[in-house]
């Protein structure tokens, strides 16, 4: 099943941890949804011989700062070119501060059946301290706003590992989460990322480095956490009820076809990958003064690319890697490759390993991006 993503660029603030591609100006968004429409028109033959459209994905940026005339609009068109399979999943990222009953209403009606909340945190000092644009009493009664208007099927972005996390207050968050039946939820580590805020507070000196045993905790509370629930750790940021696994992501692990659109999207249609220049202006002029699509760049996949992204995104999940998969479709095999090296992340229980399957273990989880690299066919 192929998905649709949208990159929506415009944000109340900026966040000091965020690498993704974004501006605060404020007065080009009517502008951005012209060039949106006339980027969808021009492609809209791209998905033509291949699978149905199963998922819309709103992302950014901040979607919900589009106003509901916006969103209609963009759906529209979708609905006209990109037509959904029925009961398709059509996913919208929103903050806390921008959510009201009405619009959580009207969103619905126009067949938006998820949100993914970007609560973060429920601690005032830490939302401060991330330069979030919602406080912990908004973060808090998003989720009820949205219950209460009958949307149900709820995400939830949350960060641990955060400077000075009271002791106790992470888990609180997770059982919150618990109680308030939210069905899905990802939990991410704060990493640092080059050009952000807090890396350039953090080399300036004004901000104290990132300390791992804060990340470890939490990780290990959320461990403890999934093994008293019946949340699935199905990938190692992501976290489900039952039935409720993101169906957009999870086409993303799989391999299958998307499209993206708006600055900074990706798009894959194997053996492509399409990447848009993150550059609202360079995006607007391409497409409402030549009606052209807009500037970017494209990269034809070999089968390493093939062989090592399977690896990078397959070890991340549940599932792990098939070794079947790879001997028979890329005569790879890694329990020839690296026989000593899996033997010694079995033994140091990082990963769980057997003819026919490499996954992690919890432990393993931590280093995850080791071991992907090392598997890597260079
Ligand atoms: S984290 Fe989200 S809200 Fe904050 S700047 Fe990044 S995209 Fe915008």
């Amino acid at each position: 099943m192929a998905g649709i993503y949208l990159h929506i660029p415009f944000c109340r603030q900026a966040c000091n941890y965020c690498d993704f591609y974004f501006i605060t100006k404020q007065n080009k968004k009517d502008n951005f949804v012209q060039a949106l429409l006339l980027e969808l028109e021009l492609q809209k033959n791209r998905l033509d011989g291949h699978e149905p459209i199963e998922t819309y994905y709103f992302g950014g940026g901040t979607p919900s700062q589009l106003s509901d005339k916006h969103i209609d609009d963009i759906l529209n068109i979708l609905y006209k070119w990109y037509p959904i399979i029925p009961g398709g999943e059509i996913t919208l990222e929103a903050n806390p501060d921008d959510l009201s009953p009405e619009r959580i209403r009207r969103w619905k009606a126009a067949g938006i059946n998820r949100l993914s909340l970007g609560i973060q945190s429920l601690d005032e000092a830490q939302l401060h301290w991330m330069h979030r644009a919602h406080t912990a009493g908004q973060a808090l009664s998003a989720v009820a706003m949205c219950q209460d208007a009958g949307m149900t099927n709820l995400t939830l972005d949350l960060i641990y590992g955060l400077p000075k996390t009271k002791p106790g207050a992470w888990e609180k968050q997770l059982l919150w989460l618990k109680d308030q039946q939210v069905p899905h939820f990802s939990a991410y580590a704060l990493t640092l990322e080059p050009r952000t805020r807090l890396s350039k507070e953090i080399a300036n000196g004004t901000q104290a480095p990132l300390e791992d045993s804060e990340m470890i905790n939490c990780f290990t509370i959320l461990e403890s956490f999934i093994h008293s629930t019946n949340y699935e750790a199905y990938e190692i940021s992501n976290f489900s009820l039952p039935d409720f696994r993101a169906k957009h992501n999870s086409a993303y692990w799989s391999g299958k076809p998307y499209l993206g659109f708006g600055p900074s999207a990706h798009s894959f249609i194997s053996p492509h990958r399409i990447h848009t220049l993150p550059d609202l202006n360079s995006y607007l002029t391409q497409l409402i003064n030549f009606n052209q699509l807009p500037p970017h760049s494209i990269e034809n996949l070999t089968e390493h690319d093939f062989i090592n992204e399977y690896i990078l995104t397959r070890l991340r999940t549940i599932e792990g890697i098939n070794l079947n998969f790879l001997r028979e479709k890329y005569n790879y095999d890694l329990s020839k490759e690296f026989p000593s090296e899996l033997q010694e992340w079995n033994t140091k229980g990082w990963i769980q390993y057997s003819e026919e399957n490499i996954s992690l273990t919890w432990k393993g989880r931590l280093q995850a991006d080791g071991i992907s690299s090392s598997l890597f066919k260079i």
